[in-house]
């Protein structure tokens, strides 16, 4: 029986991952959060607040930007949505943005992305106060991050944007230890793959960045202890892929013809290889609002 059990786990650690659930991380995360939250009245005499502009209606940034107002309702963040239009000029969101900035109640700021054509991206990213940049996305504070760390911080309180953030904690949550492994990331992005890439270095990992330019992804992903996939392509990442054993961590969020939900790894093909994997839905994308929660109260404790 001692020995059938045995073998039992044997069985699970080689052919079976370990599914990661972001979900329930970040709810265990949130309730934390809250408990925290509620002690801010008494404590610093208001609760954080976040504002999020939302210009037009793209029904996926509206979708998200109720994830987000509802996240931070469960916490006890106060949250304000501006809804601007689709028309609106460039001029009149810098303005929006400069009206938020000088306000004492609001401690993050929010430009939910992609913009319409009409708004620079960098422009309105740059217009947000650093100290209030909750995505981690103007260029100040990306600078920070790509600092070396042994070089002293003249101002070292940022964020770090959101989605990478959360990579880093489910990682860890894995029990995972970063420092030393071989790390790769399939993406280079702004968003996603660049600053989960230093991240990882800042972790001491071993990092490899591929990208659509990339010859035989296939040989370097195999090379992989921990794999970060962030590339936007369904499928991309099949187990042929993957070294026995890996941590493979599925950014991607790919609409099906179904309707649902695919990452970039094909889980049915991976999950058998690998020692820990995130799902598609229920993975990454829980822990990136969860970041946001945090990047919103890190702001607000630091402007008190
Ligand atoms: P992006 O389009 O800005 O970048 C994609 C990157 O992948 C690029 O650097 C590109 O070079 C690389 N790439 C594309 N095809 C490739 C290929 N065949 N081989 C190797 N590299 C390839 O996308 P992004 O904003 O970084 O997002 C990536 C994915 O992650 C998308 O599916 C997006 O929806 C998802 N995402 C999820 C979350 C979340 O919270 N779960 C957050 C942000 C983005």
């Amino acid at each position: 029986m001692i020995i059938t059990t045995r073998e039992d786990t044997i069985f699970l650690r080689i052919f079976a991952a370990v599914i990661l659930s972001g979900k329930q991380l970040s709810d265990s995360i949130k309730a934390e959060l809250a408990a925290e939250v509620a002690l801010f009245p008494e404590r610093y005499g208001r609760a954080p607040h976040l504002a999020v502009i939302l210009v037009g209606e793209d029904p996926a940034s509206v979708t998200y930007v109720r994830n987000k107002e509802r996240a931070c309702e469960k916490v006890g963040i106060q949250n304000t949505t501006i809804r601007l239009p689709e028309t609106t000029a460039e001029e009149d969101l810098l303005a929006r943005i400069a009206a938020l900035n000088a306000d004492p109640g609001v401690d993050g700021i929010l430009i939910q992305l992609p913009l319409p054509a009409q708004i620079d991206e960098l422009t309105a990213i740059k217009a947000i106060a650093r100290e209030k940049d909750v995505d981690g996305f103007h260029p100040e504070n990306v600078a920070a991050l790509w600092r070396r760390r042994t070089e002293p911080e003249p101002n070292p309180q940022y964020c770090v944007p959101c989605t990478p953030r959360g990579i880093i904690r489910l990682i860890k949550a894995a029990g995972v230890d970063i420092e030393g492994k071989r790390a790769v990331v399939v993406g280079r992005s702004n968003i996603v793959g660049l600053p989960v890439s230093k991240l990882l270095l800042n972790e001491n990992a071993t990092v490899t960045i591929c990208h659509s330019h990339t010859r035989d992804l296939a040989s370097i992903t195999r090379s992989a202890e921990i794999l970060v996939v962030a590339a936007g392509q369904r499928a991309l990442i099949t187990g042929d892929m993957v070294a026995p054993g890996a941590v493979v961590i599925d950014v991607g969020i790919n609409r099906g013809e179904d309707g649902r939900l695919y990452g970039d790894v094909d889980f049915e093909s991976v999950a058998p290889k690998a020692a820990v994997i995130t799902p598609v839905p229920g993975g990454v994308g829980p822990m990136t609002i969860c970041s946001l929660l945090e990047n919103t109260i890190d702001c607000f404790i630091n402007r008190q």
